[in-house]
Order: structure tokens, then C-alpha cells, then sequence
């Protein structure tokens, strides 16, 4: 789809649209081309939630995520490691979370990849 302004209405429409594609297409095993049509559905819907949150007036910027690390001095809040800081979304954009500041936290790149698309993790 290309970048051009949506509405929220429309946003919230082209999320529930993904959605019923996403439900309508089988279970595929790992390497089947079908993935790749599943993961663009998911990429998409990743950047409508984000929009919408914008449009919602929930954003942050590089430079405030930036200063959230440096605020904790990068130190990951589950695991205490400080050498491969990542921001993380306490609610995740996938679980309907927003990407405004107060929906931020510092995990490591590794806490945040094992915590996935869980809430709080
Ligand atoms: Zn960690």
C-alpha cells in the first residue's frame, strides 16, 4: 500500500481487512512460500498500528528513544546486561500497545528478542 495519508477510520478498516486475510490462510510449515505473503500482512499491519498511533498522538522520536537509554545508563531492566541496549514496547504495537514514550522501556537486544510479541515479558 502506498504512503499516502489514511484516515483512522481507514486505518482501523485496511487493520481488520489484514486480519480476516490473515485468518482465511492456512497453517504453512517453515519455508513455504506462503510465509512470506503472512509476514508482509504482519509488516503492514506493524505500520498501520504505528501510524495510527501517531495519529492518535502517541510517538516518540529517535532522539527521545535515545535519551530513554541513556536515562537507565542502557542497563537492560530485566537482565541488568548494558552492552546491547533496544527499546521495547511494554505492550507490544501487536497486541494493540502505542509507540508513545510511556509504552517504552531499555531491554537488551536478547531479553527483547525472547520476550517476542508478549506483554511485559
Ligand atoms: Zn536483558
Amino acid at each position: 500500500m502506498p504512503n499516502r495519508v489514511l484516515t483512522k477510520e481507514q486505518i482501523l478498516s485496511r487493520i481488520s481487512e489484514i486480519e480476516g486475510l490473515q485468518k482465511s490462510l492456512p497453517i504453512v510449515k517453515a519455508g513455504d512460500l506462503l510465509q512470506v505473503t503472512k509476514w508482509s500482512l504482519s509488516c503492514e499491519k506493524r505500520r498501520l498500528r504505528l501510524r495510527l498511533s501517531k495519529l492518535n498522538g502517541h510517538h516518540h522520536t529517535l532522539r527521545q528513544a535515545i535519551e530513554l537509554i541513556q536515562s537507565v545508563n542502557s542497563i537492560c531492566e530485566i537482565c541488568g546486561d548494558d552492552s546491547n541496549p533496544s527499546i521495547d514496547h511494554n505492550i507490544p504495537i501487536s497486541k494493540g500497545g502505542h509507540n508513545g514514550l510511556e509504552n517504552l522501556r531499555v531491554l537488551c537486544v536478547s531479553c527483547n528478542s525472547k520476550k517476542g510479541g508478549r506483554i511485559y515479558g
